[in-house]
Protein backbone atom coordinates (compact mmCIF):
# COMPACT_ATOMS: atom_id res chain seq x y z
CA UNK A 1 0.00 0.00 0.00
CA UNK A 2 1.64 2.92 1.11
CA UNK A 3 0.34 6.33 -0.22
CA UNK A 4 3.44 8.83 -0.25
CA UNK A 5 3.82 11.40 -2.93
CA UNK A 6 5.19 11.56 -7.13
CA UNK A 7 7.90 12.68 -9.10
CA UNK A 8 7.44 15.59 -11.25
CA UNK A 9 7.58 15.42 -14.75
CA UNK A 10 9.63 18.64 -15.34
CA UNK A 11 12.63 17.39 -12.78
CA UNK A 12 12.61 13.99 -13.45
CA UNK A 13 12.59 14.14 -17.20
CA UNK A 14 15.89 15.68 -16.47
CA UNK A 15 16.96 12.94 -13.71
CA UNK A 16 15.99 10.43 -16.46
CA UNK A 17 18.41 12.52 -19.05
CA UNK A 18 21.16 12.28 -17.22
CA UNK A 19 21.51 9.39 -14.99
CA UNK A 20 24.85 8.89 -13.06
CA UNK A 21 25.56 5.84 -11.87
CA UNK A 22 22.68 3.43 -13.62
CA UNK A 23 23.12 3.73 -17.64
CA UNK A 24 20.28 4.27 -19.70
CA UNK A 25 20.33 0.87 -20.66
CA UNK A 26 19.74 -0.22 -17.28
CA UNK A 27 16.73 2.08 -17.20
CA UNK A 28 15.17 1.03 -19.84
CA UNK A 29 15.65 -2.15 -18.87
CA UNK A 30 13.95 -1.58 -15.73
CA UNK A 31 11.23 0.23 -17.34
CA UNK A 32 10.37 -2.89 -20.03
CA UNK A 33 10.12 -4.92 -16.36
CA UNK A 34 7.57 -2.71 -14.97
CA UNK A 35 5.73 -2.83 -18.03
CA UNK A 36 5.31 -6.15 -18.60
CA UNK A 37 4.61 -6.71 -15.30
CA UNK A 38 1.45 -4.33 -15.28
CA UNK A 39 -0.01 -7.45 -17.43
CA UNK A 40 -0.24 -9.76 -14.77
CA UNK A 41 -3.82 -8.40 -13.18
CA UNK A 42 -2.58 -10.39 -10.01
CA UNK A 43 -5.59 -9.18 -8.00
CA UNK A 44 -7.16 -11.51 -5.07
CA UNK A 45 -9.37 -13.96 -6.94
CA UNK A 46 -7.83 -13.46 -10.25
CA UNK A 47 -5.22 -16.28 -10.16
CA UNK A 48 -2.66 -13.96 -12.19
CA UNK A 49 -0.01 -14.13 -9.13
CA UNK A 50 1.86 -17.20 -9.42
CA UNK A 51 2.33 -16.62 -12.90
CA UNK A 52 3.34 -13.02 -12.03
CA UNK A 53 6.07 -14.65 -10.11
CA UNK A 54 7.57 -17.24 -12.48
CA UNK A 55 8.11 -14.19 -14.62
CA UNK A 56 9.61 -12.68 -12.18
CA UNK A 57 12.10 -15.25 -11.72
CA UNK A 58 12.46 -15.89 -15.11
CA UNK A 59 13.44 -12.64 -15.64
CA UNK A 60 16.14 -13.08 -13.23
CA UNK A 61 17.27 -16.20 -14.38
CA UNK A 62 17.83 -15.06 -17.53
CA UNK A 63 20.45 -12.87 -16.06
CA UNK A 64 22.65 -15.27 -14.51
CA UNK A 65 21.06 -16.40 -11.09
CA UNK A 66 20.77 -19.92 -10.58
CA UNK A 67 17.03 -21.37 -11.00
CA UNK A 68 17.33 -23.33 -7.57
CA UNK A 69 17.72 -20.47 -5.90
CA UNK A 70 14.12 -19.56 -5.99
CA UNK A 71 11.25 -21.25 -4.17
CA UNK A 72 7.54 -20.28 -5.59
CA UNK A 73 4.70 -21.62 -3.28
CA UNK A 74 1.66 -21.17 -3.84
CA UNK A 75 -1.06 -21.15 -0.81
CA UNK A 76 -4.36 -18.99 0.13
CA UNK A 77 -5.27 -18.45 -3.97
CA UNK A 78 -2.07 -16.51 -4.51
CA UNK A 79 1.76 -17.43 -4.45
CA UNK A 80 4.51 -16.20 -3.08
CA UNK A 81 8.09 -15.94 -4.16
CA UNK A 82 11.77 -16.38 -2.00
CA UNK A 83 14.79 -16.05 -3.57
CA UNK A 84 18.46 -16.33 -2.07
CA UNK A 85 21.16 -14.53 -3.34
CA UNK A 86 24.05 -16.84 -1.43
CA UNK A 87 27.40 -15.03 -0.03
CA UNK A 88 29.85 -17.08 -0.88
CA UNK A 89 31.49 -17.01 2.78
CA UNK A 90 28.96 -14.85 4.59
CA UNK A 91 30.49 -12.17 7.18
CA UNK A 92 27.60 -11.37 8.37
CA UNK A 93 24.01 -12.49 9.48
CA UNK A 94 21.55 -12.65 6.01
CA UNK A 95 19.59 -9.44 5.25
CA UNK A 96 15.96 -9.47 2.84
CA UNK A 97 14.59 -7.36 0.85
CA UNK A 98 10.85 -7.20 0.31
CA UNK A 99 7.71 -5.99 -1.39
CA UNK A 100 4.59 -7.86 -2.85
CA UNK A 101 3.22 -9.23 -6.35
CA UNK A 102 -0.61 -8.61 -5.55
CA UNK A 103 -2.21 -5.50 -6.53
CA UNK A 104 -5.76 -3.73 -5.38
CA UNK A 105 -9.02 -4.47 -7.74
CA UNK A 106 -9.02 -1.97 -10.96
CA UNK A 107 -12.84 -1.34 -12.99
CA UNK A 108 -11.66 -1.56 -16.35
CA UNK A 109 -14.87 0.60 -17.18
CA UNK A 110 -13.89 3.71 -14.63
CA UNK A 111 -10.20 3.81 -15.96
CA UNK A 112 -9.32 6.62 -19.03
CA UNK A 113 -6.57 2.90 -20.13
CA UNK A 114 -6.79 -0.49 -19.50
CA UNK A 115 -5.35 -0.95 -16.10
CA UNK A 116 -3.82 -3.91 -16.75
CA UNK A 117 -1.63 -3.42 -20.09
CA UNK A 118 0.71 -0.45 -19.39
CA UNK A 119 0.79 2.52 -20.98
CA UNK A 120 2.70 5.22 -21.41
CA UNK A 121 1.58 8.99 -21.84
CA UNK A 122 2.59 12.40 -21.11
CA UNK A 123 6.11 11.46 -19.16
CA UNK A 124 4.02 8.81 -17.14
CA UNK A 125 3.44 4.95 -17.13
CA UNK A 126 -0.17 4.36 -16.46
CA UNK A 127 -1.94 1.00 -15.10
CA UNK A 128 -2.56 -0.70 -11.86
CA UNK A 129 0.21 -1.55 -9.53
CA UNK A 130 2.96 0.26 -11.49
CA UNK A 131 3.24 2.46 -8.35
CA UNK A 132 2.28 -0.10 -5.20
CA UNK A 133 4.28 -2.16 -5.31
CA UNK A 134 5.35 -2.90 -9.41
CA UNK A 135 7.49 0.17 -9.15
CA UNK A 136 9.82 -0.53 -6.53
CA UNK A 137 10.00 -4.73 -7.32
CA UNK A 138 11.28 -4.13 -10.52
CA UNK A 139 13.32 -1.76 -9.65
CA UNK A 140 15.16 -3.84 -6.65
CA UNK A 141 15.33 -6.56 -9.49
CA UNK A 142 17.15 -4.24 -12.51
CA UNK A 143 19.24 -3.69 -9.27
CA UNK A 144 20.01 -7.12 -8.87
CA UNK A 145 20.76 -8.18 -12.09
CA UNK A 146 22.68 -4.79 -12.49
CA UNK A 147 25.17 -5.70 -9.55
CA UNK A 148 25.33 -9.44 -11.08
CA UNK A 149 26.18 -8.43 -14.49
CA UNK A 150 28.68 -6.37 -12.40
CA UNK A 151 30.32 -8.94 -11.24
CA UNK A 152 29.09 -7.82 -7.51
CA UNK A 153 29.04 -10.53 -4.64
CA UNK A 154 26.84 -10.09 -1.87
CA UNK A 155 29.02 -10.53 1.40
CA UNK A 156 26.30 -11.61 3.22
CA UNK A 157 23.01 -13.79 2.34
CA UNK A 158 20.45 -11.24 0.64
CA UNK A 159 17.24 -12.77 0.73
CA UNK A 160 14.60 -11.61 -1.68
CA UNK A 161 10.51 -12.06 -0.46
CA UNK A 162 7.84 -10.88 -2.58
CA UNK A 163 4.21 -11.32 -0.46
CA UNK A 164 1.14 -12.53 -2.52
CA UNK A 165 -1.44 -10.86 -0.67
CA UNK A 166 0.01 -8.05 1.17
CA UNK A 167 -3.06 -5.81 -0.14
CA UNK A 168 -5.93 -8.19 1.37
CA UNK A 169 -5.41 -11.13 3.98
CA UNK A 170 -1.84 -10.91 4.51
CA UNK A 171 -1.53 -14.56 4.81
CA UNK A 172 1.42 -15.15 2.56
CA UNK A 173 3.07 -12.36 4.30
CA UNK A 174 2.82 -13.82 7.76
CA UNK A 175 4.25 -17.01 6.22
CA UNK A 176 6.94 -15.24 5.26
CA UNK A 177 7.62 -13.41 8.03
CA UNK A 178 8.07 -17.40 10.11
CA UNK A 179 10.59 -18.25 7.31
CA UNK A 180 12.27 -15.10 7.98
CA UNK A 181 12.56 -15.42 11.46
CA UNK A 182 13.54 -19.16 11.32
CA UNK A 183 16.84 -18.36 8.56
CA UNK A 184 18.04 -15.53 10.98
CA UNK A 185 17.43 -12.46 8.81
CA UNK A 186 19.05 -9.50 11.08
CA UNK A 187 16.80 -6.62 8.95
CA UNK A 188 14.52 -5.90 6.35
CA UNK A 189 13.94 -3.46 3.47
CA UNK A 190 10.69 -3.04 2.26
CA UNK A 191 10.66 -1.53 -0.81
CA UNK A 192 6.61 -0.86 0.27
CA UNK A 193 6.87 1.54 2.70
CA UNK A 194 8.82 4.64 3.42
CA UNK A 195 10.11 7.07 0.35
CA UNK A 196 10.71 10.08 -0.75
CA UNK A 197 8.36 13.39 -1.54
CA UNK A 198 9.32 16.61 -4.36
CA UNK A 199 7.83 19.33 -4.03
CA UNK A 200 5.38 20.81 -6.47
CA UNK A 201 8.27 22.03 -8.81
CA UNK A 202 9.35 18.69 -9.01
CA UNK A 203 12.47 18.76 -6.34
CA UNK A 204 13.11 16.43 -3.72
CA UNK A 205 12.06 17.73 -0.17
CA UNK A 206 11.99 14.77 2.41
CA UNK A 207 12.67 11.11 2.23
CA UNK A 208 10.29 9.66 5.19
CA UNK A 209 12.40 6.20 6.52
CA UNK A 210 9.30 3.74 7.67
CA UNK A 211 10.62 2.10 11.10
CA UNK A 212 6.89 1.56 12.44
CA UNK A 213 3.69 1.26 12.36
CA UNK A 214 0.28 1.74 14.45
CA UNK A 215 -1.63 -1.54 14.72
CA UNK A 216 -5.35 -1.86 13.46
CA UNK A 217 -8.12 -2.93 15.08
CA UNK A 218 -12.04 -2.91 14.70
CA UNK A 219 -14.41 -3.55 17.56
CA UNK A 220 -18.18 -4.31 16.95
CA UNK A 221 -20.00 -3.15 19.95
CA UNK A 222 -23.59 -4.77 20.20
CA UNK A 223 -26.39 -3.02 22.06
CA UNK A 224 -30.33 -5.41 22.96
CA UNK A 225 -32.80 -4.44 24.72
CA UNK A 226 -36.57 -6.57 24.96
CA UNK A 227 -38.02 -4.17 22.25
CA UNK A 228 -41.62 -4.10 22.14
CA UNK A 229 -44.36 -1.37 20.96
CA UNK A 230 -43.48 2.02 20.17
CA UNK A 231 -46.26 3.42 22.06
CA UNK A 232 -44.62 2.39 24.62
CA UNK A 233 -41.46 2.98 25.60
CA UNK A 234 -39.58 1.80 28.60
CA UNK A 235 -36.43 3.52 30.47
CA UNK A 236 -33.81 2.27 28.28
CA UNK A 237 -33.72 2.38 24.23
CA UNK A 238 -30.70 0.68 22.42
CA UNK A 239 -30.74 3.30 20.03
CA UNK A 240 -29.91 6.04 22.80
CA UNK A 241 -27.60 3.95 24.41
CA UNK A 242 -25.36 3.38 20.90
CA UNK A 243 -25.70 6.88 20.67
CA UNK A 244 -24.30 8.11 23.46
CA UNK A 245 -21.62 5.56 23.47
CA UNK A 246 -20.80 6.73 20.18
CA UNK A 247 -20.56 10.23 21.45
CA UNK A 248 -18.16 9.37 24.26
CA UNK A 249 -15.96 7.40 22.37
CA UNK A 250 -15.64 9.97 19.68
CA UNK A 251 -15.08 12.55 22.53
CA UNK A 252 -12.53 10.74 24.11
CA UNK A 253 -8.98 12.27 24.25
CA UNK A 254 -6.61 9.38 24.55
CA UNK A 255 -3.57 9.72 26.25
CA UNK A 256 -0.49 11.23 24.15
CA UNK A 257 2.27 9.17 23.28
CA UNK A 258 5.87 9.31 22.08
CA UNK A 259 8.77 6.78 21.17
CA UNK A 260 12.18 7.64 19.19
CA UNK A 261 10.61 7.65 15.36
CA UNK A 262 7.30 10.17 16.33
CA UNK A 263 9.62 12.49 17.86
CA UNK A 264 12.62 12.22 15.45
CA UNK A 265 9.57 13.23 12.52
CA UNK A 266 7.41 16.02 14.38
CA UNK A 267 10.80 17.59 14.99
CA UNK A 268 12.00 17.00 11.18
CA UNK A 269 8.54 18.26 10.13
CA UNK A 270 8.14 20.68 12.89
CA UNK A 271 11.16 22.31 11.87
CA UNK A 272 10.04 22.88 7.78
CA UNK A 273 7.37 25.07 9.15
CA UNK A 274 7.04 28.11 10.20
CA UNK A 275 3.28 28.07 11.69
CA UNK A 276 1.64 27.46 15.21
CA UNK A 277 1.66 23.76 13.85
CA UNK A 278 5.35 23.64 13.08
CA UNK A 279 6.00 25.15 16.94
CA UNK A 280 3.58 22.52 18.15
CA UNK A 281 5.71 19.98 16.62
CA UNK A 282 9.02 20.87 17.61
CA UNK A 283 7.43 21.45 21.79
CA UNK A 284 5.99 17.82 21.66
CA UNK A 285 9.19 16.23 19.99
CA UNK A 286 11.03 18.22 23.24
CA UNK A 287 8.35 17.62 25.75
CA UNK A 288 6.14 14.77 25.08
CA UNK A 289 4.14 16.01 27.98
CA UNK A 290 3.67 20.08 26.89
CA UNK A 291 0.25 20.20 27.22
CA UNK A 292 -0.02 23.05 25.10
CA UNK A 293 1.34 21.51 21.89
CA UNK A 294 -0.53 18.32 22.69
CA UNK A 295 -4.06 20.85 22.54
CA UNK A 296 -2.73 22.08 18.96
CA UNK A 297 -1.42 18.53 17.68
CA UNK A 298 -4.94 16.89 18.65
CA UNK A 299 -6.97 19.58 17.02
CA UNK A 300 -5.27 18.94 14.01
CA UNK A 301 -6.47 15.64 11.78
CA UNK A 302 -3.03 15.59 10.28
CA UNK A 303 -1.08 14.91 13.69
CA UNK A 304 -3.57 13.32 16.10
CA UNK A 305 -2.64 10.23 14.80
CA UNK A 306 0.86 10.46 15.16
CA UNK A 307 0.70 11.31 19.33
CA UNK A 308 -1.52 8.02 20.42
CA UNK A 309 -3.88 5.86 20.08
CA UNK A 310 -7.13 6.99 17.85
CA UNK A 311 -10.91 5.62 17.84
CA UNK A 312 -13.43 6.62 16.07
CA UNK A 313 -17.09 4.96 15.41
CA UNK A 314 -17.33 4.35 11.81
CA UNK A 315 -20.45 2.17 11.02
CA UNK A 316 -23.79 2.07 13.08
CA UNK A 317 -26.82 -0.29 12.45
CA UNK A 318 -29.95 -1.39 14.20
CA UNK A 319 -33.68 -1.15 14.78
CA UNK A 320 -36.14 -3.18 12.78
CA UNK A 321 -39.13 -1.03 12.13
CA UNK A 322 -40.52 2.32 12.46
CA UNK A 323 -42.83 1.87 15.43
CA UNK A 324 -41.39 -0.73 17.42
CA UNK A 325 -38.49 -0.07 19.99
CA UNK A 326 -35.12 -1.30 18.69
CA UNK A 327 -34.04 -4.80 19.98
CA UNK A 328 -30.61 -4.30 18.57
CA UNK A 329 -28.28 -1.87 17.96
CA UNK A 330 -24.75 -2.51 16.35
CA UNK A 331 -21.76 0.00 16.30
CA UNK A 332 -18.62 -0.32 14.63
CA UNK A 333 -15.80 1.42 16.46
CA UNK A 334 -12.27 1.84 14.07
CA UNK A 335 -8.69 2.23 15.81
CA UNK A 336 -5.59 3.21 14.98
CA UNK A 337 -3.21 1.96 18.29
CA UNK A 338 0.20 3.32 19.38
CA UNK A 339 2.71 1.08 18.78
CA UNK A 340 2.61 -1.51 21.92
CA UNK A 341 -0.13 -0.82 23.36
CA UNK A 342 -2.54 -4.29 23.09
CA UNK A 343 -5.60 -4.67 21.51
CA UNK A 344 -6.86 -5.47 24.99
CA UNK A 345 -5.65 -2.46 26.67
CA UNK A 346 -7.44 -0.51 24.05
CA UNK A 347 -11.04 -2.70 24.31
CA UNK A 348 -10.83 -2.07 28.14
CA UNK A 349 -10.66 1.52 27.81
CA UNK A 350 -13.40 1.70 25.30
CA UNK A 351 -15.66 -0.74 27.73
CA UNK A 352 -14.50 1.84 30.42
CA UNK A 353 -14.87 5.17 28.28
CA UNK A 354 -18.55 3.86 27.30
CA UNK A 355 -20.04 3.65 30.71
CA UNK A 356 -22.63 1.03 29.84
CA UNK A 357 -21.89 -2.26 31.08
CA UNK A 358 -24.64 -4.21 28.86
CA UNK A 359 -22.54 -3.73 25.93
CA UNK A 360 -20.99 -7.03 24.20
CA UNK A 361 -17.68 -6.43 22.13
CA UNK A 362 -16.46 -8.26 19.37
CA UNK A 363 -13.22 -7.77 17.39
CA UNK A 364 -12.90 -7.83 13.60
CA UNK A 365 -10.32 -7.29 11.91
CA UNK A 366 -6.77 -6.76 13.98
CA UNK A 367 -3.05 -6.54 13.20
CA UNK A 368 -0.15 -7.92 15.04
CA UNK A 369 0.48 -5.02 17.58
CA UNK A 370 4.46 -3.98 16.86
CA UNK A 371 6.99 -2.50 18.61
CA UNK A 372 8.78 0.62 16.59
CA UNK A 373 12.40 -0.88 15.05
CA UNK A 374 14.90 0.41 16.45
CA UNK A 375 17.10 2.46 13.90
CA UNK A 376 20.12 0.76 12.53
CA UNK A 377 23.24 2.98 11.92
CA UNK A 378 24.48 0.94 9.05
CA UNK A 379 20.89 1.29 7.50
CA UNK A 380 20.35 5.09 7.99
CA UNK A 381 23.94 5.76 6.80
CA UNK A 382 23.46 3.56 3.95
CA UNK A 383 19.66 5.25 3.10
CA UNK A 384 21.29 8.78 3.50
CA UNK A 385 24.06 7.73 0.94
CA UNK A 386 21.47 6.47 -1.24
CA UNK A 387 19.24 9.57 -1.60
CA UNK A 388 22.62 11.30 -2.34
CA UNK A 389 22.86 8.94 -4.97
CA UNK A 390 19.35 9.32 -6.27
CA UNK A 391 19.21 13.39 -6.01
CA UNK A 392 22.26 14.58 -7.39
CA UNK A 393 22.00 14.34 -10.76
CA UNK A 394 21.83 17.82 -12.61
CA UNK A 395 18.39 19.18 -13.21
CA UNK A 396 18.21 21.07 -16.70
CA UNK A 397 15.09 23.08 -15.40
CA UNK A 398 17.21 25.51 -13.24
CA UNK A 399 19.88 25.48 -16.00
CA UNK A 400 21.57 22.48 -14.69
CA UNK A 401 22.05 23.08 -10.77
CA UNK A 402 21.72 20.43 -8.55
CA UNK A 403 18.22 19.18 -7.55
CA UNK A 404 19.25 19.29 -3.74
CA UNK A 405 20.64 22.52 -2.23
CA UNK A 406 21.24 21.04 1.29
CA UNK A 407 21.76 17.51 1.95
CA UNK A 408 18.60 15.04 2.18
CA UNK A 409 18.23 13.13 5.32
CA UNK A 410 16.24 10.32 5.83
CA UNK A 411 12.95 11.29 8.64
CA UNK A 412 12.17 8.11 10.85
CA UNK A 413 8.74 7.90 10.49
CA UNK A 414 5.19 6.10 11.44
CA UNK A 415 2.78 5.15 9.45
CA UNK A 416 -1.04 4.31 10.03
CA UNK A 417 -0.71 0.77 8.63
CA UNK A 418 0.05 -1.50 7.29
CA UNK A 419 2.38 -2.83 5.43
CA UNK A 420 3.90 -6.59 5.34
CA UNK A 421 6.37 -5.11 7.96
CA UNK A 422 3.97 -5.41 10.58
CA UNK A 423 4.45 -9.53 10.80
CA UNK A 424 7.91 -9.25 10.60
CA UNK A 425 8.35 -6.54 13.38
CA UNK A 426 5.73 -9.11 15.62
CA UNK A 427 8.76 -11.66 15.26
CA UNK A 428 11.35 -9.09 16.32
CA UNK A 429 13.06 -8.79 12.89
CA UNK A 430 13.94 -4.56 12.72
CA UNK A 431 12.17 -3.76 9.32
CA UNK A 432 12.51 -0.12 7.53
CA UNK A 433 10.20 1.22 4.56
CA UNK A 434 13.28 2.48 2.07
CA UNK A 435 10.85 2.62 -1.55
CA UNK A 436 13.18 4.14 -4.12
CA UNK A 437 10.12 6.22 -5.20
CA UNK A 438 10.56 9.88 -5.66
CA UNK A 439 7.24 11.51 -6.13
CA UNK A 440 4.81 14.55 -5.81
CA UNK A 441 1.61 14.25 -3.65
CA UNK A 442 -0.24 15.63 -6.84
CA UNK A 443 0.79 12.34 -8.67
CA UNK A 444 0.45 9.57 -6.42
CA UNK A 445 -2.94 7.53 -6.90
CA UNK A 446 -1.83 3.93 -5.14
CA UNK A 447 -5.55 2.23 -5.06
CA UNK A 448 -7.03 4.80 -7.21
CA UNK A 449 -7.64 5.55 -10.50
CA UNK A 450 -5.40 5.71 -13.41
CA UNK A 451 -2.59 5.03 -11.35
CA UNK A 452 0.94 6.13 -12.58
CA UNK A 453 4.18 6.74 -12.24
CA UNK A 454 6.50 9.30 -13.59
CA UNK A 455 8.74 7.92 -16.62
CA UNK A 456 11.83 9.97 -15.20
CA UNK A 457 11.60 8.45 -11.42
CA UNK A 458 13.20 5.02 -13.11
CA UNK A 459 16.57 6.45 -12.76
CA UNK A 460 16.83 7.71 -9.63
CA UNK A 461 15.03 4.66 -8.18
CA UNK A 462 17.72 2.57 -9.61
CA UNK A 463 20.57 4.39 -8.27
CA UNK A 464 18.88 4.46 -4.77
CA UNK A 465 18.69 0.41 -4.81
CA UNK A 466 22.22 0.47 -6.12
CA UNK A 467 23.78 1.88 -3.30
CA UNK A 468 21.40 0.75 -0.48
CA UNK A 469 21.92 -3.20 -1.84
CA UNK A 470 25.32 -3.06 -2.61
CA UNK A 471 26.43 -1.27 0.78
CA UNK A 472 24.18 -3.28 3.19
CA UNK A 473 25.26 -6.35 1.78
CA UNK A 474 28.38 -5.54 0.30
ZN1 LIG B 1 1.60 -1.92 -1.37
Amino acid sequence: MKIIAALGAALTAALLAVPAAAAPGDAAEARALLMESVGYASVQGRGQTPALARFYRDWLVARGFAAADFSIEEMAGTAMLHFTWKAGKPKAPPMALTGHLDVVEAKAADWVRDPFKASAAEGYIFGRGVMDNKFDVAMMLATLARLKAAGFRPGRDVHLFLSGDEETDGITSAAQAKQAKALGIAFMLNSDGGGGALDSQGRPFAYKLQASEKSYADFTLGFTDPGGHSSTPGASNAIARAGLVAARIAGHRWPAQADEITRQSLAAAGAARTDALGEAMRRFAADPGDAAAIAVLRANPGTIGQIGTTCVPTMISGGHAPNALPQRVSLTVNCRIFPGTSIAAVQAELARIAEDPGISFATGVDWPVTPPSPLRPDVTAAVTAALAAATSAPVAATGGQSAVTKMLKPTPGMDAGATDSVFWRALGIPSYGVSGLFIRAEDAFAHGLNERVPEAAIAPALRHWEVLISRLAG
